[in-house]
C-alpha cells in the first residue's frame, strides 16, 4: 500500500459535555474515494473541520502528507481544497471574479491562474455563465462553482462536506462524474453524504457514530458484513403493518421500501417460520416475502440503529 496522505490517531474533539469525535484512527490512501458516512450530529464535519486545520483538536493527531493538521496547519492548507456544507461563495462576485479570488487567496501564480480558470470553467459548464453573480446562479451551478474554486490551486486532496445536498439527480451525476475523473487523476476525495447511492461508488467507507468509527471498509465488504438476510415482506395495509411489525419479538426494525416493509432481525428465518404457523396480526394480510440481499441503506441503517446482532465485527 503506497504512504497514506491522511492518518488520524486517536482524534477526539470535545465542546463542553459533547464529544463531537471520539477517538478517530484511520488511514486514506492516495486516490481514493472516501466516504464518510453517519447520522446527522455524528460528528463528521467536526472531524473535517479539524482535518482543514479550522478547529484545534482535543486529543489524538491527524496528519496530511507527514504533516500535523494543526501544528503545521498554514503548510498543509496548500495541499487540499475544501468544498464546505455552506457555500463559501461571495455572492456579489461574478463567476469568473469567485475564482480569481480564491486563485489569488491559494497564490496561484498569475501566469498560470487563467488557464486555471479556463480549464475548469469547461470542467464544470460554467462558461456560458461566466459573468453571472454566483448569487444569482441554481443551487447546482453554485456547488459546481464552490468545487471549481476548492481546486483552483490543483490541491492533491479534496474534502466535500454533503457537496450534493439539495441536487437534482443530473447535477449529483455531474459531481460524482468530475469527482471520479479527479479520483482517476490521483486527487485522493473525502467525502460525506447521506445518499447511500453515492456511498456505493466510494472505494472505501467510514462509518461514524456519536464521534466514534464503527466501520471502515469497502461499500461490498460492510453490505457483506450482514450475518442474515434482509427480510421483505408484502402485508396490507402498509403503514399500520410496519407499526405493528417492528413491535414484534424477534424485530429490531422495520423500513419502507417500495410499499413493503424490509424487516431487520436477528433471526429472520425463524420469524418467518413462527409467523408461517401463526400469524399473530389480525388486520394484517401477508401477501407473500422475499429475501433481499442487504444494500447500503441496509447498512447505514444497521449501523446507525446499533443492530449489533446482524452485524460481524467490522473492525476499522
Ligand atoms: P450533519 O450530518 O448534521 O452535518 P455531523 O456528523 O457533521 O452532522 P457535527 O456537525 O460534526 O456532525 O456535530 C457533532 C456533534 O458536535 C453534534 O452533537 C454537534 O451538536 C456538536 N458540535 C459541533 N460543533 C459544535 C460547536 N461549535 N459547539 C458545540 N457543539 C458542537
Amino acid at each position: 500500500m503506497p504512504e497514506p496522505i491522511i492518518v488520524l490517531d486517536g482524534l477526539q474533539k470535545s465542546y463542553r459535555d459533547t464529544r463531537a469525535v471520539d477517538g478517530v484512527s484511520l488511514a486514506i490512501a492516495p486516490g481514493e474515494i472516501f466516504g464518510f458516512l453517519g447520522a446527522n450530529g455524528a460528528g463528521k464535519t467536526t472531524t473535517i473541520r479539524m482535518l482543514c486545520g479550522l478547529v484545534k483538536p482535543s486529543g489524538g493527531s491527524a496528519r496530511i502528507a507527514g504533516r500535523d493538521v494543526w501544528r503545521e496547519r498554514y503548510e498543509v492548507r496548500t495541499k487540499f481544497g475544501y468544498v464546505a456544507q455552506k457555500f463559501s461563495l461571495y455572492p456579489d462576485l461574478t463567476v469568473v471574479e469567485n475564482l480569481r479570488f480564491f486563485g489569488g487567496a491559494y497564490r496561484v501564480p498569475r501566469a498560470r491562474l487563467e488557464a486555471r480558470i479556463e480549464k475548469l470553467l469547461g470542467e464544470m459548464d460554467l462558461a456560458a455563465k461566466r459573468d453571472a453573480l454566483a448569487g444569482a446562479l441554481s443551487g447546482g451551478m453554485k456547488q459546481l462553482l464552490a468545487l471549481a474554486c476548492a481546486l483552483i490551486h490543483e490541491p492533491v486532496l479534496l474534502f466535500l462536506d454533503e457537496p450534493t445536498s439539495g441536487l437534482d439527480p443530473v447535477h449529483r451525476q455531474q459531481i460524482w462524474d468530475l469527482l471520479y475523473h479527479l479520483a482517476h487523476d490521483g486527487t485522493t476525495v473525502f467525502v460525506t453524504t447521506h445518499y447511500m447511492d453515492e456511498a456505493e461508488r466510494c472505494t472505501s467507507v467510514g462509518f461514524l457514530h456519536s464521534g466514534r468509527l464503527l466501520a471502515r471498509e469497502t461499500p461490498r465488504r460492510l453490505k457483506q458484513s450482514f450475518k442474515v438476510p434482509v427480510l421483505d415482506m408484502h402485508v396490507e395495509p402498509v403503514m399500520p403493518a410496519l407499526v405493528q411489525l417492528r413491535a414484534a419479538p424477534g424485530v429490531l426494525g422495520v423500513s419502507l421500501r417500495s410499499g413493503h416493509g424490509r424487516v431487520y432481525a436477528a433471526d429472520p428465518r425463524k420469524l418467518v417460520a413462527e409467523w408461517q404457523e401463526r400469524w399473530p396480526f389480525p388486520g394484517l394480510t401477508w401477501h407473500g416475502h422475499t429475501w433481499a440481499e442487504p444494500d447500503m441503506e441496509d447498512v447505514f441503517k444497521a449501523y446507525s440503529q446499533g443492530y449489533h446482532e446482524i452485524l460481524a465485527e467490522a473492525a476499522p
